[in-house]
């Protein structure tokens, strides 16, 4: 088979209890891949 290009599709997005943001992405061939993003930047202490 020729070398596979993955398409990613966002599944879905889900805050952790951390309050990160976390997107979920699928290629149709089954491959899947998560995204974290910090919401709230680093708690300055
Ligand atoms: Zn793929």
């Amino acid at each position: 088979m020729a070398e596979h290009v993955h398409v990613r599709v966002r599944r879905g997005v889900a805050v952790t209890d951390d309050g990160a943001l976390v997107e979920r992405y699928a290629c149709r061939c089954g491959e899947s891949w998560t995204k974290t993003y910090q919401v709230e930047g680093p708690a300055p202490e």
